[in-house]
């Protein structure tokens, strides 16, 4: 029998899925809002179903429509992508509730992991180091202010459910501590629909940097060594690297055990990504796990040779992992652009609008996933990501060389982007060498304006 497969995302990642699930011979079926109606997505996929109107709540994240959706097509699993429903345990004990097999963790395992105060308390117990902070979730500004103090200012004030770099907040003094906290619980309860917040210390001039792991039905856990992703906007990623240029082999062997520890200590199944931050002493922190696959999952696709999202699958349908730890062996070094609808000089905000015309790179080492086409509309009601553009190459210095050719043979006309943004940091001294940290991009800003205002 064929396996039939509903993708529950839109966008770069539901083609991706979908390339995933046709190569394993699977049969695929997409949803779709209205005003997704001309995505590619909908197009690539064997059958589409339109579960709603353009808001996320009405569509990608009413849980009704797309189980509906997946039972009356006689889907066998169903891939939630990231973001949406991918981090949503009712909605996965609806699905298996139906008999459909969800493509992720179990409801346990992201209830523990997908909740960061509750994932910080995980990985105390298993060991690994945490930033220093509230015990759980704070009750109210009082509890938040006593603990800040202890702590010390500048602290983050952060969503125990937040995501995609919402939800975070730092207060620098207790004066504006009890304003900040106020206004995150609002915009976490607002985004996330849950406005408990906790404290944690703000480590300063951190690096970013995660680790992949893999976990079957039958034990086996491994890791897939690290992506660094520094370079940030507004807590958000725009650039991933994997070789980290910062870290050292001693530190790169100690997080890949941490990783592959706290994944054991929660029983935990399928793809997933233990986010730790660096300080420049190569001292590491636990920040929180993300219980699915990834954004910028490509880079480790390129160095390992792995498929991360034909592993899921096959994890999935009850697979044993077939690598093995000594077998994941990375090679040469691979860098991710992140291509948003967005003007990165003017904040960063979003710039939907009709692609009236695209060229695409291309050659050696060049990959590209996206979504877009000559005449797609972007609608403004989903995030910004047009394209990832990734590239991969021996070493370091020859993939910048190789991103620089490909960003300027990328064109998209009609709205504005961040290639050219993207460009003038492969030109940066600083990223050349390495040397950079979350806080780069403001710093940058700062610099792309004076130029432009001259
Ligand atoms: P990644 O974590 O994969 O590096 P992002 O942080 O950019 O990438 O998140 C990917 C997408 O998932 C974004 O659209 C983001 O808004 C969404 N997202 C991530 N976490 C959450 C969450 N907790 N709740 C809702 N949306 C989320
Ligand atoms: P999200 O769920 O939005 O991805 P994270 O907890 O992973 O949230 O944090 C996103 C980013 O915010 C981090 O990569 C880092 O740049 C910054 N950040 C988070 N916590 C801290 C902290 N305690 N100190 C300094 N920066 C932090
Ligand atoms: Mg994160």
């Amino acid at each position: 029998m064929k396996h039939k497969v509903l993708i529950a995302n839109r966008g770069e990642i539901a083609v991706r899925i979908i390339r995933a699930l046709k190569e394993l011979g699977m049969e695929t079926v997409a949803v779709y809002a209205k005003a997704d109606h001309d995505s590619l997505h909908v197009k690539l996929a064997d059958q589409a179903i339109c579960i709603g109107e353009a808001a996320s709540k009405d569509s990608y994240l009413n849980m009704n429509q797309v189980l509906s959706a997946a039972v009356a097509t006689g889907c066998h699993a169903i891939h939630p992508g990231y973001g949406f429903l991918s981090e949503n345990p009712d909605f996965v004990d609806m699905v298996e509730s139906c008999g459909i097999k969800f493509i992720g963790p179990k409801a346990s395992s992201i209830k523990l992991a997908g909740d960061k105060a509750m994932a910080r308390k995980a990985a105390k117990k298993a060991n690994i180091p945490i930033v220093e902070g509230s015990e759980d979730t704070v009750r109210d500004v009082e509890e938040g202010l006593k603990i800040a103090k202890v702590i010390g200012y500048p602290v983050m004030i952060k969503a125990t459910s937040g995501g995609g770099g919402r939800g975070i907040s730092i207060a620098r003094s207790a004066k504006e501590f009890k304003d900040v906290y106020n206004r995150t619980s609002l915009e976490a309860e607002s985004n996330f629909g849950n406005p408990f917040l906790y404290v944690e210390k703000f480590i300063e001039a951190p690096r970013h940097v995660e680790i992949q792991i893999l976990a079957d039905q039958h034990g086996h856990v491994i890791h897939l060594y690290e992506r660094d992703c520094s370079m940030q906007r507004r807590n958000q990623k725009m650039l991933e690297e994997t070789p980290s240029p910062f870290i050292s082999d001693a530190v790169r062997h100690k997080l890949g055990l941490a990783a592959v520890r706290l994944a054991k200590a929660i029983q935990y199944e399928n793809a997933g990504t233990v986010e730790f931050l660096v300080d420049p002493k190569g001292d590491f922190y636990f920040i929180e796990m993300n219980t699915r696959i990834q954004v910028e999952h490509p880079i480790t696709e390129m160095v390992t040779g792995i498929d991360l999202v034909k592993e899921q699958i096959r994890i999935a349908f009850g697979k044993e992992l077939t690598i093995k730890q000594r077998d994941v062996k990375p090679k040469g070094h691979a860098i991710e652009c992140r291509i948003n609808a967005e003007d990165p000089l003017n904040g960063f905000i979003p710039t939907p609008g009709k692609i009236t015309n695209v060229l695409f790179p291309g050659g050696f080492g060049v990959r590209l996933d996206t979504h877009i086409y000559p005449g797609y509309e972007v609608p403004p009601y989903y995030d910004s990501l047009l394209a990832k553009l990734i590239v991969y190459a021996p070493t370091r210095l020859e993939a910048i060389r190789r991103m620089r050719v490909a960003l300027e043979q990328f064109i998209i006309e009609g709205i504005k982007t961040n290639i050219e943004y993207q460009y003038l940091i492969m030109h940066n001294p600083d990223f050349i060498k390495g040397q950079y940290d979350t806080g780069f991009i403001e710093r940058f800003n700062h610099l792309v304006k004076d130029v432009e205002d001259e």
